[in-house]
C-alpha cells in the first residue's frame, strides 16, 4: 500500500473508519502474534515428546535383539500386543542398529546418518535427533556403549558362537567403547496433521475474534462517539445558516452531554453578544446620523464663517484703507497745529494696526482651513532671505541693529513656495528687529540639510522665558515680558509662521534665553511636490487682498469710494 493510500485510509478518513481499521488491524496483529507464539511452543513440546519416546524405546529394542530362540517369539507376541494399544502417533516406528565403520549393508550408516555419527563420536554424545520433514519422520539416535557384561560377551568369540549371534566377536572391545547407535524412526505425520488442525483453528479464532472486535468497536464508535459528534456538527451547521434558536440535545449522561451543555451555554452567550452588538450598531447608526447632522451644521457654519470673513474683509478694509489714506494725506498738510498733527498720526497708526490685525486673522483662517494654495518653484534660499531682510533694514538702522544675512549656496533641485517662505521670514525678522534693543544683532541664515531647507533667525534681544516658549506660538499670545509688551503687535505672527511651516512640509522650533536672545529655526522640505493643494474658499477679493504679508497700500488721497464726507 502506498504511503498516500495509507495516509488516506488512516489519517484523512472519518473517525468511524479510522477507529475500525486501527482497532481491527491492531487486534489482528496482536492475536496473530500471540497465537503464532503459542503454536510454536506447542509444536516444540510435541517434538520434545518424540525425543522422550525414542529414548524410552531404546532399551526394549536392544533387549529384544539379545533374545533368541522360542523366547524371541514370545517377546515379539507380547510386544505386538502392547503396541496395538499405543496411540497412532507411536505406531509404525522402526529401529536399526548402525555401526560406525561397518561395511555390512544392514548396519552401515546412510548419508543422512553420517554427520550425526560424526557429531556423536567427536562430542562424545549419548543421543542425537534429526527431523526429516520430507519423509514426515523424526529420527532418534541413541548410543550403545560397552558395559562390563557387554565386553565379557562381545569380546569372546566362543561366547558369541554359543549365543548364536550373527555378529562377529570383537576381541579389542573395551568398557565404554561405542558399540553402535540405534536409530529409531518415528512418523511425524499424525503430529503434522494435528499441527495443521491446530493452526487452522487458531487462525480462524484470530480472524473471527478480530471481526467481532471490529464489529463491536464499529457499533460503539458509531453510537457512542460519532452520533453525538454528528449531532453537534448538525447543530453548528444550522447555527452557521442563521438558525440561532436551535440547541444541542444530547442525553447520554457522559462527557458528550457536558459538551452539549457547554455548547448551548456558548450559544446563549453568542446570541446575547449578538443582541448587544445589534443595539450597539443601532446606537452607532443614530450617532452617525447625529454626526452627519452636526457635520452639516459645521459645514454650514464654515460657509457662514467664510461669508463673514469675506464680508468683514470687504466692509472693514475699504473704510480702513480710506482712513489710513486720508490720515496720511492730513499728515502731509502744512496748516495743521502740532496737536492736530499728532491726532492725525494716531489715526493713521491705529488704522494700520487694525488693518494688520484683519490681515493676520484672515491669513490664519485661510491656513487653518487647510486649503491654502501652494506655488512650488525653483528658488534660491539666499535670495529669499536677503529679500525678506531688506524690508527691515531701515528699521534696523534706526535702532542701530546689525542685521546680517548668512546664506549657503543651495543646489539646483530646491523647489519651494517663495511667497510663503518670504512671509515666514518677514514675520521672524520683524519680531527679531522689534524685540532687540538698540545696538543689538539680528542674523538670518539659510542652509540646506539633506532633503530640508533650514532657515534660522537669531537675535540678541530680550529673549523668551522657557515656560512661554510654547505659548508664543498660540493665537493672540504674547510674552509677559514688559519689554515686548511695549512693542505692541497682534500675537498672531508666530501662529501664522507655524501653520505656514506645516504647510511647507516642515516645522518651526525656538531656542531662547531670557535677556540673551532668541533663535527661531524653520525646517521645510527642500523639494515640494508639484500638485497644488485645493483652493481656499474665500472670495477672490479676499485672497487678492491678503498677499504675502505685505500690507496693502493705503488708498490714495481723494479716493472717491470711501473718502470722508
Ligand atoms: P506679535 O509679535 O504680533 O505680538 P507674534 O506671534 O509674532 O505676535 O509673537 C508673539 C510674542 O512672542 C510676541 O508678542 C513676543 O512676546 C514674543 N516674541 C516673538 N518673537 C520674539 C523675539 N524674537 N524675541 C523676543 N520675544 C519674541
Amino acid at each position: 500500500m502506498s504511503y498516500r493510500a495509507f495516509k488516506r485510509l488512516l489519517g484523512e478518513t472519518s473517525l468511524e473508519r479510522k477507529c475500525r481499521w486501527l482497532l481491527g488491524a491492531g487486534v489482528l496483529l496482536l492475536m496473530t502474534g500471540s497465537f503464532w507464539a503459542y503454536a510454536r511452543q506447542t509444536e516444540h513440546l510435541a517434538y520434545g515428546q518424540l525425543e522422550t519416546t525414542g529414548r524410552a524405546l531404546l532399551s526394549p529394542i536392544v533387549a529384544k535383539w539379545h533374545v533368541r530362540g522360542e523366547l524371541y517369539g514370545a517377546v515379539d507376541d507380547f510386544q505386538k500386543q502392547l503396541e496395538g494399544r499405543w496411540p497412532d502417533a507411536l505406531k509404525g516406528y522402526s529401529a536399526q542398529l548402525i555401526q560406525p565403520d561397518s561395511t555390512n549393508p544392514t548396519t552401515k550408516a546412510g548419508p543422512d546418518d553420517l554427520p550425526i555419527l560424526h557429531r556423536i563420536e567427536l562430542e562424545q554424545k549419548d543421543e542425537e535427533f534429526r527431523q526429516a520433514p520430507k519423509e514426515d519422520a523424526f529420527y532418534y539416535y541413541g548410543t550403545i556403549r560397552a558395559g562390563k557384561s557387554c565386553v565379557g560377551c562381545h569380546a569372546d568369540p566362543d561366547k558369541m558362537a554359543q549365543q548364536g549371534a550373527a555378529e562377529k566377536a570383537n576381541p579389542d572391545l573395551k568398557e565404554n567403547d561405542l558399540m553402535g547407535v540405534v536409530r529409531v524412526r518415528l512418523s511425524t505425520q499424525p503430529l503434522q496433521e494435528g499441527f495443521h488442525t491446530n493452526r487452522a483453528l487458531l487462525i480462524s479464532f484470530a480472524i473471527g475474534t478480530s471481526l467481532l472486535i471490529i464489529a463491536g468497536s464499529y457499533l460503539i464508535i458509531r453510537y457512542v462517539i460519532v452520533k453525538p459528534v454528528k449531532h453537534l456538527k448538525e447543530v453548528s451547521e444550522a447555527i452557521a445558516a442563521g438558525e440561532l434558536n436551535i440547541r444541542s440535545e444530547i442525553q447520554t449522561g457522559d462527557e458528550f452531554e457536558d459538551l452539549s451543555h457547554a455548547f448551548n451555554r456558548m450559544l446563549r452567550n453568542l446570541t446575547n453578544i449578538q443582541d448587544r452588538n445589534k443595539k450597539l450598531i443601532a446606537d452607532l447608526d443614530r450617532k452617525v446620523d447625529e454626526l452627519a447632522r452636526v457635520n452639516m451644521a459645521l459645514f454650514e457654519g464654515n460657509r457662514l464663517k467664510s461669508e463673514f470673513l469675506s464680508t468683514m474683509s470687504h466692509e472693514l478694509r475699504n473704510p480702513l484703507n480710506s482712513i489710513i489714506g486720508f490720515s496720511e494725506h492730513l499728515l502731509s498738510a502744512e496748516n495743521l497745529t502740532e496737536k492736530q498733527h499728532r491726532y492725525a498720526a494716531n489715526i493713521m497708526t491705529g488704522g494700520q494696526r487694525l488693518l494688520a490685525l484683519i490681515n493676520d486673522i484672515l491669513e490664519l483662517a485661510k491656513l487653518e482651513a487647510g486649503k491654502m494654495r501652494l506655488h512650488p518653484e525653483p528658488l534660491n534660499p539666499a535670495a529669499v532671505c536677503e529679500h525678506a531682510a531688506a524690508m527691515f533694514r531701515p528699521q534696523a538702522e534706526k535702532k542701530n541693529i546689525d542685521l546680517k544675512v548668512v546664506a549657503e549656496a543651495a543646489g539646483p533641485s530646491v523647489r519651494q513656495d517663495a511667497g510663503k517662505l518670504h512671509q515666514i521670514l518677514t514675520n521672524l525678522i520683524s519680531n527679531a528687529v522689534k524685540f532687540t534693543p538698540e545696538g543689538g544683532r539680528v542674523t538670518a541664515k539659510a542652509a540646506t540639510d539633506g532633503n530640508d531647507l533650514v532657515f534660522t533667525v537669531s537675535d540678541t534681544g530680550v529673549g523668551i522665558s522657557p515656560e512661554e516658549q510654547d505659548l508664543v506660538f498660540e493665537k493672540f499670545r504674547q510674552a509677559a515680558n514688559p519689554m515686548t509688551r511695549e512693542q505692541g503687535g497682534t500675537g498672531l505672527g508666530l501662529s501664522i509662521v507655524r501653520e505656514l511651516a506645516k504647510l511647507l512640509r516642515g516645522d518651526v522650533t525656538l531656542h531662547s534665553e531670557l535677556g540673551r536672545g532668541s533663535t527661531f529655526t524653520v525646517r521645510v522640505a527642500a523639494r515640494l511636490a508639484d500638485e497644488p493643494l485645493a483652493e481656499f474658499e474665500l472670495s477672490d477679493e479676499v485672497n487678492g487682498a491678503m498677499n504675502a504679508g505685505t500690507p496693502p497700500a493705503a488708498a490714495p488721497a481723494g479716493t472717491e469710494t470711501a473718502g470722508p464726507g
